[in-house]
């Protein structure tokens, strides 16, 4: 089975990513095709008790999916991955900074 931490860190890549390169204005067709996709990705996110957790975490108030525009899924984004970080004891992510990090960039 895939490690835990390197699957993650790859899946937060990737994710983070998917937001950056998401378009300002989608079409109503796109922010469906996104609901679903997060949707089957949590389905099948290779982790179970984290794919379960992740499931239950998007049924609480106030955090299903938000794709209206980049900035609103990129910060969905970021409080998804800061929900994880909380559970996981780290530290919390601004998510005025997800652009910087994920789109016009930094490294570490
Ligand atoms: P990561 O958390 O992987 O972060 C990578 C980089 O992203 C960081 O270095 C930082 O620059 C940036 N970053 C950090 N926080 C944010 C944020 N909020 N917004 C934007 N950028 C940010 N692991 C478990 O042990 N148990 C779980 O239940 C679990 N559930 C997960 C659920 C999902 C959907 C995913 C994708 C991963 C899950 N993980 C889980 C993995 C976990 O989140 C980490 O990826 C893993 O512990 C490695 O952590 P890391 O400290 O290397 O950095």
């Amino acid at each position: 089975p895939p490690d835990v931490e390197e699957l993650g860190r790859s899946s937060w890549t990737l994710l983070h990513s998917i937001t950056a390169t998401y378009p300002v204005q989608p079409t109503p067709q796109l922010q469906n095709e996104t609901k679903s996709f997060i949707s089957i990705f949590a389905k099948l996110y290779p982790c179970w008790h984290c794919a379960s957790d992740f499931q239950a975490w998007m049924k609480e108030d106030g955090n299903a999916p938000r794709v209206s525009n980049r900035d609103e899924f990129g910060r969905w984004m970021c409080e998804a991955h800061n929900a994880v970080n909380v559970k996981l004891g780290k530290k919390e992510f601004d998510c005025g900074k997800w652009e910087e990090r994920w789109r016009t960039g930094w490294k570490d």
